[in-house]
């Protein structure tokens, strides 16, 4: 199989084949990453996909989910898309799931039509970095996309019954608008009732440009007990009708998972537990371990 550079994937493609299709990452201009810092974006040979599809298939011919690699595998045409799914479904019959970063920019460079036809051949489970609803926080992450965007998107996603999991950050708008971000990605959380909510706390790596407007102090990291706050008041603004909420990410400070509306009683609890738990910490700033483990 062709990799080039670090491959990533989201914690629930353990058990996928990971195919690569591009590499790097088509935007490569959010101020918290640092993934393809090395890496130019490129997209991979039709030759060296197929070339992976047909090795697959004498190695694991059994495989029943693909996840296409690198960054944000879905900005590729969906023609392109096309083409290298159905070459998966012809040498790997049993392929039922074909799943992907994507980006709201690339959901936007789709008609309705052809995210039907993705949806037919199998593409779902796209995983999607919101980050957040706040447009202030957004462009300080420099996301590319305004909250009003993403709403809209997501509803063509759901119009197409393409499933995804929309990953938010928790303090992505700094120690001043935690209010504000609470308030603006729970409005945004309710309008797109997404399948899986995936909640991660920010942390940057040394050499994005957000590690050094953290340092300079002219992004205001947030404390142990801003990040609690803005995670409780988050959560309390959730009407959700089933989306199973994913918090176990290293960089959190609890981690936690459940179906919502059913769990965010035990949720909420386990925050003030938290609480108590750090009281005399909570001014603090955590410290951080590999992938942006907060070490308590
Ligand atoms: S966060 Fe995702 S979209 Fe943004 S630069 Fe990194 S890989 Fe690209």
């Amino acid at each position: 199989m062709n990799y080039t550079g670090t491959i990533y994937r989201p914690p629930m493609e353990a058990q996928s084949l990971l195919l690569q299709v591009t590499t790097g990452c088509s935007h490569n201009k959010c101020a918290f990453c640092y993934m393809y810092h090395d890496i130019p974006f490129a997209v991979s040979p039709m030759e060296e996909v197929l070339a992976d599809i047909d090795e697959a298939a004498r190695l694991w011919p059994g495989v029943e989910r693909v996840f296409l690699e690198n960054g944000d595998a879905f900005c590729l045409s969906a023609e392109r898309l096309k083409q290298i799914a159905e070459a998966i479904h012809a040498k790997l019959p049993k392929v039922n799931t074909i799943a992907m970063y994507a980006s709201i920019q690339n959901i936007k460079g789709k008609t309705d039509e052809e995210l039907q036809m993705l949806h037919e051949l199998g593409i779902n489970d796209l995983n999607i970095g919101v980050e957040s609803g706040l447009d202030a926080a957004l462009e300080r992450l420099n996301k590319g996309h305004t909250s009003e965007e993403a709403i809209y998107e997501l509803n063509r996603l759901k119009k197409a019954r393409i499933e995804y999991c929309l990953n938010i950050i928790l303090g992505g708008a700094g120690a001043d608008l935690v209010h504000e971000n609470a308030e603006a990605s729970a409005r945004l959380i309710n309008a797109v009732q997404p399948p899986i909510l995936f909640m991660g706390t920010l942390h940057t790596d040394p050499g994005c440009s957000l590690h050094r407007d953290m340092k300079s102090g002219a992004f205001p990291e947030c404390t142990f007990g801003q990040l609690l706050d803005e995670q409780e008041e988050l959560i309390s603004l959730l009407e959700l009708d089933n989306t199973y909420y994913f918090g176990l990410h290293p960089s959190n400070i609890i981690p936690m998972q459940g179906m919502l509306p059913r769990d965010k009683d035990a949720m909420i609890q386990a925050i003030h537990e938290m609480r108590d738990h750090l009281k005399g910490q909570l001014d603090k700033y955590p410290v951080r371990g590999s992938e942006g483990a907060i070490l308590l």
